[in-house]
């Protein structure tokens, strides 16, 4: 998914090849062919503005060792602000209560069904019980397909087909969970295809109500821009505590992963790069950074 980006940021570097040592114009061309790379990728213009200033500030404040070329030096510091970027280091998701509630957010068609599923059998092979539960009370085929992956997993789904109150489904899906052993319960919730005031004011319902231990935001990297702005939208109204990036197989131009924890200031937790169950990575920021580097 990078590789344009990677492509870029590699030709950029080279305007440093052959120059040897770092001064204000030859580090101002390359960390201007950077920002246009980023630009380019769909990073927000301010980050990929912010981000650039920083490397060029670091740059000019170090010197540079023997063995190390100025391009070398360039790299290394792009890499280690663009791992600040995105967080730092890798978090956790919390599973806290017993039963541990995790809510899974997001519009319609960002993976959020796929990622319950892979996060239950995720926390499955961790040896946790774990129930799954269909509140997509207007799309009775998410029903079906969280059943479908259940099955697929070996981990039992709660759904009331009929019901239409989601609240309703998530409580007396708790009460089975504690009946029945279940220590960790993943709700997938209803989305749709814009962000909509009775879909805000049912998640928000959810999360005031239940407590959830976690409650992440799923959203698919290729919506480039827009995948940031509804990750702000959803978080002024549900205050989640982080986010899962999908479709990270296909074509995006990456700017998403690059932006959105700056942005929204919460941390990229998974990342989902295929259909298949096992296609889900814990995030980490130096290994995103790395990959995008090349
Ligand atoms: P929901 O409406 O948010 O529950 O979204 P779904 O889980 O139904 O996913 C929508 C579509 O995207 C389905 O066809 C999934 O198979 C597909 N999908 C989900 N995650 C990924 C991913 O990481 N990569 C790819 N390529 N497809 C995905």
């Amino acid at each position: 998914m990078f590789d344009n980006l990677s492509y870029k940021l590699d030709r950029a570097f080279k305007t440093l090849k052959g120059t040897g040592k770092i001064t204000e114009i030859n580090v101002a061309t390359t960390v201007k062919e950077i920002r246009r790379a980023l630009i380019d990728a769909d990073v927000n213009y301010k980050v990929a503005k912010e981000v650039t200033d920083k490397i060029k500030e670091e740059a000019l404040g170090r010197d540079v060792l023997i063995a190390v070329s100025p391009g070398q030096l360039l790299v290394k510091i792009t890499q280690e602000e663009l791992t600040q970027l995105m967080g730092g280091s890798k978090e956790e998701i919390s599973i806290k209560g017993d039963p541990a509630v995790i809510l899974i957010s997001g519009l319609q068609g960002s993976g959020k069904t796929t990622f319950s599923g892979k996060l239950g059998a995720y926390l499955k092979k961790q040896g946790r019980q774990v129930l799954l539960v269909g509140c997509d009370v207007y799309r009775p085929a998410a029903v079906e397909q969280l059943k479908t992956l259940g099955s697929q997993i070996g981990i039992e789904v709660y759904a009331e087909p009929g019901n239409q109150n989601a609240l309703q489904i998530a409580q007396n899906a708790i009460e089975f969970a504690k009946k029945s052993g279940k220590k960790t319960v993943i709700i997938d919730t209803a989305g749709r295809l814009a962000v909509d005031e009775a879909m805000m004011n049912e998640i928000s319902s959810l999360k005031e109500t239940l407590n959830p231990s976690e409650t992440l935001f799923v959203v698919d990297s290729m919506t480039g821009q827009d995948a940031v702005n509804t990750a702000k939208t959803f978080d002024e109204r549900l205050d989640f505590d982080g986010v899962v990036l999908t479709k990270l197989d296909g074509d995006s131009r990456g700017g998403a992963a690059i932006s959105i924890r700056h942005v929204v200031n919460k941390p990229i937790k998974f990342i989902s790069t295929g259909e298949k169950m096992e296609n889900l990575d814990l995030f980490y920021p130096d290994r995103m950074a790395q990959r995008i580097l090349g």
